[in-house]
Formats: structure tokens, C-alpha cells, sequence
């Protein structure tokens, strides 16, 4: 019998991964902040990648969403360009794929990027040129999530759903309702999810992150969602949590940026191994590479090592994230197919990969003049053809 791999960096690095909630303005690289900023003449109170990320309070703690959200403030001021928007974008898809991201949904919302003038197709055709150019580069499909937000007000949000219409099946893949929470209820933008339901257009609502159960029931009764942002608080509702889990409504579980933004007051209390645990459809996402510091497979190593996972478990979480895509179904399968057996080679690589460093420290002290300790040595695999030390 083969044994199990221990789950590593390695393995982590190696399985096949999607991202399905990545906000684009979150997520820039913090080089390109600068140099942005620098060739367009804005001034963003530091000088150097050290400061800004001080400035940014990139990967720290916050005192809520709310406090969290104004690092927006200053990524958005460089994001007012059809140059920077495809390069922010080509950049994110581009750092996704080099950790084996499959299947990368992009969100963000058009008109935060209208400040100097951009029209809002100017904004959306821009970031679909970055990620079509990474996407003929590099093995990583994407998708654009059109994001309204809740504390500007609901006539902005029906824009921006008439946007995502205009767009859909031209790379635009679904629509979001991001920013505050808390005073914000989704209701509110009801007109919006109408518009973007009559046009069988795919929704996600970021909820249950800064405000109780109410805002999930809410986002999925009044407005339809298909997936829930987050949804850190749905365990204080059971019933709630049955239904979404009997109707595998997915979970885009980001679980840094939850603790950062005190959405779960720590790793410990998260509730992302008690959601796995009943069988919810939980997958694991970054919110933001830059301003939580953070990357797919590091979420996917705390997951695996403050939660224990078992490697069954992780391909698990994996399959969820390609199962939720907002994808034809066709493409999905076909796209499952090929994870299943990404994952399964990258498991054997990885069982190689500890056999042999197994076998090289058991070899290492028969070199050295000391006598082996018979605690290193490794029992032969039967299945293994390499022949044993
Ligand atoms: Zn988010």
C-alpha cells in the first residue's frame, strides 16, 4: 500500500488551486504600487516597499472591516489608468499561476477607477486585456466579478449591474456586493440582483463578514446570491447554516483576512474546519494578496496545519473551489477532471519527493563515522521500484 504524503509547502505548492474571491485593487504587487504611483506623479506617503506596506498595515491586525477597507484608499488613487488597471491585472493572474492557481476569479469595482476620467467600459475592457494576456502566457483560466458596493449608494450598484450585463460572456463571469456591511444592508440594492437575476447572470455577496446571520439570509433570499463572501457568522444561526448547506450554497472562506479583520476573533475560534467538518461547500481564497499579505497557498497551509487537514481533506477544500466556479458546466467538469489528476500526480511527486529525502537521511549517517541511529532508518515500500538504500 502507498502511504499518504505528509501535506508540505511542497504539496501545497504543487496541487492544483483556485482563487474565487480576489479583489483586484487588494492584491497588486507592492513594487508596482510604487512605481505606479511614481511615473504618475502621486504622492502616497512612502518612499519605499517597507513603509508603504507600514502605511498599508499590510497583514495586521485592524479594529474591523471598516478599518481594514482604507488601505483601498491609497491602491485605488494609482488605479485610474487603462495602463495600470491591465497591469495590476496581468501582474495578479500572472503571480496566481506561479503558485498553480487554475482558475482565478478577479473582482473590483468600475467605478472606483473613474476619478480621472475613465468611462466604466474603459475600466472593465482594460482589466480583461491584463488577464487575457496572462492567460495566453500561463495555465490559468479567469473571470471578472463586477462588484457593487454597499456604503455607495444603490443607484451606483444598478450601474454597475447594467455593466456586468453589457460584459457578460465577454469575460465578466459575475457580480459582488462588497465595502461595509454593518448599516449596509444587501436589501437595499435589491434592483441591482434583479436586473443581474433576469439575466441568469452568476452573484456572490460578501456577507456574514462584519454583521450577523441576518446578512446571509438576507443576501440569499432578497438577492439571490449563489455563493456568500465569507460567511464567518453563519455558524450562529443553525437553521441558516442547514439550508446553505443543504442547497451547497459555497462558502468563499478567506480565513487571514477574517482574523485581520476581526470577522473571527482567531485561527483557533475560525470556523472553517466546523463548516468542512458538517460537509458545507467551504473553499479557501486570499480577499487580498497584498493588503492581508498573503497568497492561495499560504491560506491553504494555515488551513492544513492549524486545522489539521487530512491530504483527503485538502483535496476536498480543492475540488470545492473548482465546483463553485462561475463556469458552464461543461467546462467545469472537464476542468475537474484535469484537477483531480493534477492533484493525484502532484501527490505522488510529493510521496517521492519524502521517500527520497527519507532514504537520503537514512543513507547520511552510514557516510558519516558515527553509527546509524536505527530511528532513522525507513521500512522498504514493497510498491516502490527505486531500489532501497
Ligand atoms: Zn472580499
Amino acid at each position: 500500500m502507498k502511504t499518504t504524503p505528509e501535506i508540505t509547502a511542497e504539496l501545497i505548492h504543487a496541487i492544483p488551486k483556485s482563487d474565487l474571491h480576489c479583489h483586484l485593487d487588494g492584491s497588486l504587487r507592492l513594487s508596482t504600487l510604487l512605481d505606479l504611483a511614481r511615473r504618475d506623479g502621486i504622492d502616497l506617503g512612502a518612499a519605499d516597499e517597507a513603509s508603504l506596506k507600514a502605511l498599508l498595515r499590510a497583514g495586521e491586525p485592524c479594529d474591523d472591516l471598516v478599518h481594514y477597507l482604507k488601505a483601498f484608499d491609497v491602491t485605488c488613487r494609482v488605479l485610474q489608468t487603462e495602463a495600470a488597471l491591465d497591469r495590476a491585472a496581468f501582474e495578479l493572474a500572472e503571480d496566481a499561476a506561479a503558485e498553480n492557481v487554475r482558475y482565478l476569479e478577479v473582482r473590483y469595482s468600475p467605478i472606483l477607477h473613474t476619478r480621472e476620467g475613465l468611462r466604466l467600459d474603459q475600466v472593465v475592457n482594460a482589466v480583461l486585456d491584463g488577464l487575457k494576456r496572462a492567460e495566453r502566457l500561463y495555465d490559468v483560466r479567469t473571470g471578472v466579478i463586477i462588484c457593487g458596493i454597499r456604503n455607495i449608494g444603490p443607484e451606483t450598484s444598478l450601474r454597475l449591474a447594467e455593466l456586468a450585463v453589457a460584459f457578460k460572456n465577454r469575460g465578466v463571469v459575475g457580480f459582488d456586493l462588497a465595502g461595509a456591511e454593518e448599516n449596509y444592508p444587501a436589501k437595499d440594492h435589491s434592483e441591482a440582483f434583479r436586473l443581474i437575476l433576469n439575466n441568469n447572470i452568476n452573484c456572490t455577496i460578501h456577507a456574514g463578514e462584519a454583521y450577523g446571520p441576518e446578512s446571509i439570509a438576507q443576501a440569499i433570499h432578497y438577492c439571490g446570491a449563489h455563493r456568500i463572501g465569507h460567511g464567518t457568522r453563519l455558524k450562529e444561526n443553525g437553521d441558516l447554516l442547514n439550508y446553505v448547506n443543504d442547497h451547497r450554497i459555497p462558502l468563499e472562506v478567506c480565513v487571514s483576512s477574517n482574523v485581520q479583520t476581526r470577522s473571527a476573533e482567531s485561527f483557533e475560534r475560525h470556523p472553517f474546519k466546523f463548516y468542512l467538518d458538517l460537509g458545507l461547500r467551504v473553499t479557501l481564497n486570499t480577499d487580498n494578496r497584498l493588503i492581508t499579505d498573503t497568497t492561495v497557498s499560504k491560506e491553504y497551509h494555515l488551513a492544513a496545519t492549524r486545522y489539521r487537514l487530512s491530504v483527503e481533506e485538502l483535496r476536498w477544500v480543492v475540488v470545492n473551489g473548482f465546483k463553485s466556479a462561475f463556469l458552464p458546466f461543461r467546462d467545469k467538469k472537464l476542468l475537474l477532471r484535469r484537477v483531480n489528476e493534477d492533484f493525484d500526480a502532484a501527490l505522488e511527486g510529493e510521496r517521492q519527493r519524502q521517500a527520497d529525502s527519507r532514504r537520503g537521511a537514512a543513507r547520511a549517517p552510514a557516510r558519516a563515522p558515527s553509527p546509524a541511529s536505527p530511528k532513522s532508518a525507513v521500512p522498504a515500500d514493497p510498491l516502490d521500484p527505486t531500489p532501497a538504500a
